[in-house]
């Protein structure tokens, strides 16, 4: 059966006073309505609060990048295997803003997914097009190109993780993809990963997603789900979106 997740990406946002008022909402306030989970991807530093805050709770906890690499001289970065010891279940790979401002490849992003399986986590993998590369005409050739490298990388292993379609445009930028706009790429995309016998493969929408839009978008029958920035640091909000 096909994953079906609502996962927060708090960014680069949270103290530790908001994040204890936060988390400590849903962990009470979540009640898994089965098969659709919650989880939040917090900053690194964040990780032992969300696992002493979640622990025992219906709502998982996650990252938001990890290295490629198992260990060694890679100043900054913090491995799977780290992440993992804080009881994660996933971890963000390739965000747009880490291809962007990092200058994260399709393969570095792959190797990143192949590292969050070895170490026991699901890697939730974004894919996406900009404006441009949209207003080009060229939407179906980014993700594909994209989730190829992913397929490459990962062969057999590639029916572990979960997809996440944020089209770099409506990203915090309040422009959320219409239902029909991101159906069409999802169904593109469960088609280019059932090829690979990895159909089976939850597939999110992100892209200011909000309690008001969330239903509209969960009705499409290839979405399985969200990831969700500036409206999952907000408990209100998110829960809404949950339980879309
Ligand atoms: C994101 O950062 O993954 C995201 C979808 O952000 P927002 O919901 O704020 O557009």
């Amino acid at each position: 059966m096909r994953r079906k997740l609502v996962a927060g990406n708090w960014k680069m946002n949270g103290t530790m006073s908001a994040n204890a008022r936060l988390l400590g909402r849903l962990a009470s306030e979540w009640r898994p309505l089965q098969p659709r989970e919650m989880a939040v991807c917090v900053p690194a530093p964040y990780l032992a609060q969300a696992q002493s805050a979640l622990a025992g709770s219906a709502v998982a906890w996650g990252a938001q990048d990890v290295s490629e690499h198992a260990a060694g001289a890679y100043t900054g970065d913090v491995s799977a295997t780290m992440i993992a010891e804080f009881g994660c279940r996933y971890a963000i790979v390739g965000h747009s803003e880490r291809r962007r401002l990092h200058g994260e490849t399709d393969e570095a992003v792959a190797a990143k997914a192949r590292a969050a399986l070895a170490a026991g986590l699901t890697p939730i993998a974004c894919v996406g097009e900009t404006l441009d590369e949209r207003e080009r005409g060229e939407t179906q050739a980014v993700v594909a190109r994209q989730v190829d490298a992913l397929l490459a990388t990962l062969a057999g292993d590639a029916a572990r993780i979960i997809v996440a379609y944020e089209p770099v445009w409506a990203i915090g930028t309040g422009r959320t993809a219409t239902p029909e706009q991101a159906q069409e790429v999802h169904a593109a995309l469960r088609a280019r990963l059932a090829q690979a016998s990895a159909g089976g493969v939850g597939v999110l929408y992100g892209g200011s997603v909000k309690g008001s839009n969330a239903a509209a978008l969960f009705a499409m029958p290839d979405i399985d789900g969200a990831l969700v920035g500036g409206a999952s640091l907000d408990a209100d909000e998110f829960l809404m979106i949950a339980r879309a």
